[in-house]
């Protein structure tokens, strides 16, 4: 197996092959924990695009007509491949994205999940059939791959994001072309060699390193006929314009501001682990990272001080160490927008509670390290409220019930995740009804979707009509085909003028 966190340059995989192609620009791949540069990432220009495109555009007709089970067969094996090489995964994604090595584990089994659920794509692509919609005729729907389809990801999940599209888009018979993250670009390679060594033929799935430029190649290439991204929301939003634009199906998922409610009758300890945990694990660089924490009556004179306490232990290093529960941020410049961030927080007022900034640790001085940040006393027009901060910030708000903690998260711009912790199953119920967001936890601080039920937000936290993986995913990657048959035998003579009815 290819190191790939050894080599100086992390290229595009095309055809089968890795390859420089024509690109000739590249960009520093930092180690967060040392704040060291590891090694370049190849930049693809629009040529390099178009070659991966062309290279799925010759396999698509063979690998569509490949029977779904063999196709799932191959994902069998790429399911073993990837078990196999868990940990080796792991370990590359610690190195270029800074999150702590059993997050990491967690992030590939959740990446694992959906490759597994690609494996029942025979039993998932099953038509509907009726027999006899007329006499001697039958009708039945299918649904047949797109073609060539292309996804973006980001940074912050180089594994488990590329796993919500390519497995399903490939086992339903398209062929891929992934556009990972230049900020944590090798994941991808060390993938594609898997599924290369699982049997899958050339061609199917291609990796393109880039920027902007090898994205709007994707947007504008005519043989791309979907295009799944996941991001920041002003991205999300560009490339869900320019997706419909050039006619292509598009699923943009974006930012996030996701809400944690504290009821006044929650298990204040489980509620006080849950928003420790989602809010500093991965540094706060997750999409369902909880980085608003509503409290509601008196639960914040409770919570606060322990909130406090735990924030300021946190054991921050570097992510392989083993007992690390928060590692350092991606890049020198996502540190200082967060730190940014915390003055404009102060400067607005809020009661900055715990001061993560200027964090330092030892042996590992010019890491991309903060600490975490708690605040209390925020409000619903502040800009470290409003925006999303994407790094290990809690702002906390007080709110005296239910019904304005609610109004409070459906007036939010986003609606990715949201949590309530209570005891009172009213609440629950009401809450997981009326609350305006794709993915509710009721108890549960971080409620992403198993493979098999499907991700999205709602408002600007997703562009598109579908959810990423599960069944939309599959009918996000297939369109449905409707065929009417009759047979010599049993067809009338004569034209017919009248629109079709039942006979
Ligand atoms: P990003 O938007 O900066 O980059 C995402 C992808 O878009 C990358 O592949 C990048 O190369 C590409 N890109 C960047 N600028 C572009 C431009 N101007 N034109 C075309 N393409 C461009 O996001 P990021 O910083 O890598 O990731 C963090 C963001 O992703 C956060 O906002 C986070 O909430 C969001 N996210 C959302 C989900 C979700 O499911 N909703 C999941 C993970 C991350």
């Amino acid at each position: 197996m290819k190191s790939y966190t050894d080599a100086n340059t992390v290229s595009h995989f095309i055809g089968g092959h890795t390859t420089t192609g024509q690109s000739s620009r590249r960009q520093a791949v930092y180690n967060p924990a040392t704040g060291e540069v590891a090694r370049q990432v190849l930049l693809a220009e629009r040529t390099d695009v178009d070659a991966a495109v062309e290279n799925a555009h010759q396999a698509f007709e063979a690998w569509a007509a490949t029977p779904p089970i063999r196709r799932a067969r191959i994902m069998f094996k790429f399911l073993q491949l990837m078990n196999e090489h868990r940990d080796q995964l792991a370990a590359i994604i610690t190195a270029e994205h800074g999150k702590v090595f059993s997050d990491a584990q967690g992030e590939v089994s959740r990446g694992i999940d959906i490759i597994e659920f690609a494996c029942g794509i025979p039993q998932l692509l099953k038509g509907d059939f009726t027999d006899q919609v007329s006499t001697g005729m039958d009708n039945w729907t299918l649904r047949q791959p797109l073609g060539v389809v292309a996804g973006v990801t980001p940074f912050n999940f180089p594994c488990m994001v590329p796993c919500w599209m390519f497995p399903v888009a490939i086992a339903a018979g398209n062929c891929f072309v992934l556009k990972p993250s230049e900020r944590a670009p090798s994941a991808a390679l060390y993938m594609a060699d898997l599924l290369l060594k699982a049997g899958l033929p050339n061609g199917v799935l291609n990796v393109v390193q880039g920027d902007k430029v090898a994205v709007d190649a994707l947007l504008e290439n005519p043989n791309v006929k979907a295009i799944s991204f996941v991001g920041s929301t002003p991205i999300a939003h560009y490339i869900y314009q320019q997706a419909a634009l050039h006619g292509k199906r598009v699923q943009a998922l974006g930012g996030a501001k996701n809400h944690l409610v504290v009821m006044p009758d929650a298990d204040l300890e489980q509620a006080v682990d849950a928003l420790i945990g989602a809010a500093y694990g991965s540094a706060g660089e997750r999409c369902m990272a909880i980085s608003v924490a509503v409290l509601v009556g008196d639960v914040a004179d409770k919570i606060i001080p322990r909130l406090a306490d735990r924030a300021r232990n946190l054991i921050i290093k570097n992510g392989m160490e083993a007992d690390a529960e928060m590692g350092p941020i991606v890049t020198r410049q996502s540190l200082e927008k967060i730190e940014n961030y915390i003055q404009i927080g102060v400067d607005e007022g809020a009661k900055l509670v715990v001061d993560g900034r200027g964090h330092k640790v030892d042996g590992h001085e010019n890491g991309f390290f903060t600490g975490g940040t708690l605040f209390d006393h925020v409000t619903t027009d502040m800009r470290i409220y409003k925006e999303e901060i994407f790094g290990p910030v809690l702002a906390c708000i007080r709110t005296p019930n239910f019904a304005s903690a609610l109004e409070i998260i459906n007036t939010h711009e986003f609606g990715n995740g949201v949590s309530c912790y209570t005891r009172d199953g009213n609440i629950a119920r009401e809450f997981g009804r009326r609350v305006q967001a794709g993915m509710v936890g009721i108890n549960v601080p971080i409620p992403v979707p198993m493979a098999w039920h499907g991700f999205g937000g709602w408002k600007k936290s997703l562009f598109g009509d579908m959810h990423a993986y599960g069944e939309e995913g599959v009918r996000f990657y297939t369109k449905q085909k409707s065929i009417m048959q009759r047979w010599p035998e049993a067809t009338q003579k004569g034209a017919e003028f009248v629109m079709p009815t039942a006979k």
